[in-house]
This record gives C-alpha cells, structure tokens and sequence, in this order.
C-alpha cells in the first residue's frame, strides 16, 4: 500500500484549481509532488508555495495531449524522486456546453484530446513505474457529474468524462491489484474553469442538497482519501464529489 507521507505524487492540471489543491493536500501529509501543467509559471508558483510551506514540490512543465511531453515528466519525475507512487490525471477543458450540432472538429478533438487521450498517455507512460515495487501504485481521475448523467458540459465534455469514467474501470479489472484505479466526479467547482460562471454555478447549485458550489479543498481531500491506505478496498469507483447533486 502507499503510504502517503512516504509517496511520490505526480498531478497534471496543477497550476489551478483542484490540481493545485491536491498538490498542497498532498505535499500537507508530506508526499513529494510534481506540479505538471501546459502554465509553466502557474506550475512554479505552486511549486514555489509548496516550498515555502516547507514541503517537497518540483514544477514539470507537461502537455497530456503530447506524447513525447508525458514521457518527459514520468522521466523527470523519476530522476527527481526516485518513483511515482500515484497519479492524478486531472488536467481538463470545459466546451462551453456546445451541443453536437454546434461542435467544430476542431473543439470536439481538443476536449476529448486533453479530457480523455491525455489520461491515457499519462498513464500509459507512467504504469511501468508505478508497478514498480512491492507497494501498490494508485491512480486518480477527475471525471465529473458529466461523465454520469448528461448536461454538466456539452457533448465533447460530456464524452470525454464518460469515457474516462470507463478507463478508469478497465484501468483497474486490468491491473489490480497490482494498481488501484478510481475517479472522483466533482459538480460544480469554483476554479479557473469556472471563474467565469460564478452566477451560473450559484443557479445550478441552488436546489441541490449542499445547496452551494464546492471549493477546491474539498474535492482534492477526498483524493487525497482515494490515494491513501484508508481507501485500500477502493478499486475502480467513481465517487461523486457534488454535493449531492446526483442523489434524484
Ligand atoms: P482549472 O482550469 O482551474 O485547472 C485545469 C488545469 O489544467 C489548468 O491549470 C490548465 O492549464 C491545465 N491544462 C489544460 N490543458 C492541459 C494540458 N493539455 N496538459 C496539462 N495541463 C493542462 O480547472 P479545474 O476546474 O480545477 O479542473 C480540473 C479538473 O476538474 C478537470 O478535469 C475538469 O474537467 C474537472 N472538473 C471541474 C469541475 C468544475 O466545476 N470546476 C467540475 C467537474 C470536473
């Protein structure tokens, strides 16, 4: 099992949002981190934080939809740290909640390419390492209430999320026990995704249980739960983050 304190955590989509909360939850209970993202200087300045705060974090720049690029930052991450123990795919883009009829080739493959191809490349290039070992690896998804029902993005998001809700399965039926594979799905989150439909997320919210959006700590606590040893018969789930919006 991984423990936490004694971890290598590598997270993609770092420089913001909830990437950059699961860097500090983890860095917190003492894992070393590495801040990947295409915001280089975002990335550093977490990194930065990271350090100040006295943890251990290493900036990485990192494209997910970029073989070659996911490759550096297994490679970096290794001479670095010795090892990774867990990995968060977590970059994303939104779509604008752009219907199929409305999607250009052109936002169809970018959202697919970053929200589903770039979990594969990370975790294609990082499961030789993370099966390393006698301890477990462990990888974490962010999918999202629109990779179960639809209306939480467009059609590319909704696609992307559903799909990755799916990798995530066959991830761990074809590699447990040797890796443990979840998702978190958030609903609506307060990040740099979103920042710009603050309104909306209020609207949205409104009628749900929690009655509110999220802020970025609470998604990445329960990844933090999902990577340590207390989610240890946890395999291949997608555990809702959202405040209850799905429960009707
Ligand atoms: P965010 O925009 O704050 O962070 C996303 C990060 O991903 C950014 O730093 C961005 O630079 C990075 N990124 C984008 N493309 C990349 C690429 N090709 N390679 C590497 N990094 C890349 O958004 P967030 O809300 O924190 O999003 C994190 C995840 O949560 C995403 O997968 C998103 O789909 C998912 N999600 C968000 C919400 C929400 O309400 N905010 C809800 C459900 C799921």
């Amino acid at each position: 099992m991984v423990s936490l304190p004694d971890s290598v955590a590598v997270i993609t989509g770092a420089a913001s949002g909830m990437g950059k909360a699961m860097a500090h939850e983890f860095a917190d209970e003492g894992a070393s981190v590495v801040v990947v993202d295409v915001d280089e200087d975002g990335a550093a300045a977490v990194a930065t934080e990271i350090a100040d705060g006295g943890g251990d974090a290493m900036a990485v720049y990192g494209d997910v939809t970029d073989t070659d690029s996911v490759e550096s930052v297994v490679e970096e991450s290794v001479e670095e740290f010795g090892t990774i123990d867990i990995l968060c795919n977590n970059a994303g883009i939104l779509d604008d909640f752009t219907p199929a009829g409305e999607a250009s080739d052109d936002l169809w493959n970018a959202v697919i390419d970053v929200n589903l191809n770039g979990p594969f490349h990370m975790t294609r290039a990082a499961l030789p390492v993370l099966q390393e070992g006698n301890e477990e690896g462990v990888v974490i998804n962010t999918a999202s209430i629109a990779g179960k029902v639809a209306g939480g993005g467009g059609a590319a998001y909704t696609t992307s999320k559903h799909g990755l809700i799916g990798f995530t399965k066959q991830l761990s039926h074809d590699y447990g026990p040797d890796i443990r594979a979840n998702a978190v799905c958030p609903g609506a989150v307060a990040t740099g995704m979103t920042e710009d439909m603050i309104e909306d997320l209020e609207a949205m919210t409104e009628g749900t249980p929690a009655g509110r959006y999220a802020k970025p700590e609470e998604i990445a606590r329960v990844v933090r739960y999902l990577a340590s040893d207390e989610a240890s018969f946890v395999h291949g789930t997608a555990v809702n983050v959202d405040g209850g919006w799905l429960v009707d």
